[in-house]
């Protein structure tokens, strides 16, 4: 995503990644029915989420994250959750973002468990990922998914505003969106009587509205379906459109072939705080005026945060200097001499550091980490440099990436050593 305005601070506790709350070919499963009113702003139905404990211990609660209560805390509340079955819902904690649910029944190792609740989302009136624009509504980390927990806990983080706070395991989705047929529901996932499936996707995100849409396959046969506002111009449409199809193939040669079968790309003219914003097989995008660099950014994304998982609020630099270094790849670009040489910090400071220091939030995450790969581009040259990046998305498909992983991977790409590499380029 690529956000402009700023928000919060928590400290974060960094472990190796083992999560209870399963990761990888393991993680959970979320079936939900929702209907809508006759607008599409408001969803009340049933969320199930079924999951194993992957962790050594019993585990006696979990968390529920309800982002889309974030903007305004405890105050308005858009996502409620009632009527519990399998859990007891605590006090929402993190300006309402964080629910812990007691299990009825504590969960042995290795076991499986379901929680279920009555869901209800309203869009709230305002422009935003989770908002509305006009007669259109967005549902952008307006699902209740379930917290990681490893051996630093619970990973509670608070949502910063910018984009950069989720962190999730990669899940299964059956969801069911009944809508007056007037009422387009572009979503993540695809649809197939009724139901929308997605797999090893680590959110579910959905819009409901009188768009337009079309659909066209890409050469490399991913389906890419654009919906736009009525405001939004054809040419606009045309250029999103084509820098997606061209960016969804050119990175799956590059990372491995995207694996969802399905891209939505959402237009809309504006929104109040980003340009762009990504989810598992949708994106959200203003065009014009961003159009095509937009779009292939926020599909890089699509392996850089979601094929490829990251704490996004400990390491933003994970998907956004690999998404804004991959834009460049695809654009042929590779910017030269684009390394500052000295820097105040380090471009792998987490988003407790960028929200204190909003205004070098863009100009460290997206170009100066961009500039470090470019430069290992250079270091080591472009065919290791393309296997490294292919290798590291393999490796930790549908999985969790870090820091230490990365730098590892890249090491095994070369035989230079790159430990005084990384400290010219302030990571340590
Ligand atoms: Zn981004």
């Amino acid at each position: 995503m690529r956000r402009i305005v700023l928000l919060v601070a928590l400290s974060l506790l960094l472990a190796p990644i083992s999560p209870a709350v399963a990761v990888s070919n393991d993680g959970p499963r979320y079936d939900v029915r929702l209907g809508a009113d006759a607008s599409g702003v408001t969803w009340t139905g049933r969320e199930r989420v079924t999951f194993t404990n992957t962790s050594a211990g019993t585990l006696s609660e979990v968390y529920l994250r309800l982002w889309g209560n974030a903007w305004d805390g405890c105050n308005s509340s858009p996502v409620r959750v009632s009527h519990f079955a399998g859990g007891t819902p605590g006090t929402a904690s993190v300006a309402c973002t964080a629910l812990p649910v007691a299990l009825t029944q504590p969960v042995a190792p290795g076991k499986q468990i379901s929680i279920a609740f009555d869901l209800s989302i309203t869009a709230p009136d305002r422009a935003e990922k989770f908002g509305r624009s006009g007669d259109y509504s967005f549902f952008g980390n307006a699902l209740p998914v379930l917290a990681i927990h490893d051996q630093a806990g619970w990973h509670l983080e608070p949502d910063v505003g910018i984009g950069e706070s989720y962190y999730a395991a990669a899940a299964d989705f059956a969801v069911r969106l009944d809508h007056p047929a007037a009422v387009q529901v572009p979503a993540t996932g695809t649809e197939s009587g009724g139901v929308i499936t997605a797999k090893q996707v680590r959110d579910f995100a959905w819009a409901a509205g009188p768009f337009e849409h079309s659909e066209v396959t890409s050469p490399g046969g991913v389906k890419v379906r654009t919906w736009w506002t009525s405001v939004v111009t054809a040419g606009a449409v045309a250029t999103a459109r084509t820098g997606a199809v061209a960016a969804v193939d050119d990175f799956g040669r590059r990372f491995g072939t995207y694996p969802y079968g399905e891209l939505d790309l959402v237009l809309n003219d504006k929104w109040a705080a980003f340009s762009g914003m990504e989810y598992p097989g949708f994106v959200l995008l203003v065009a014009p005026p961003y159009g095509e660099s937009a779009a292939v950014h926020e599909v890089a994304h699509q392996w850089w945060y979601g094929i490829v998982g990251n704490n996004e609020y400990a390491d933003p630099w994970l998907d956004e200097s690999f998404a804004t270094y991959s834009a460049d790849l695809f654009a042929g670009d590779a910017k030269p001499g684009c390394w500052p040489g000295s820097v105040v910090t380090s471009i792998t400071n987490s988003m407790a550091y960028w929200k204190a220091h909003p205004t070098s939030y863009g100009t460290y995450v997206y170009t100066y980490g961009a500039c470090m790969l470019h430069d290992l581009d250079r270091l080591i040259g472009g065919p290791a440099m393309a296997t490294l990046l292919k290798t590291y998305a393999l490796t930790h498909w549908y999985g969790i990436a870090t820091p230490a992983a990365f730098k590892q991977a890249a090491q095994s790409a070369t035989a230079i050593d790159l430990t005084s590499f990384w400290s010219g380029h302030s990571i340590g």
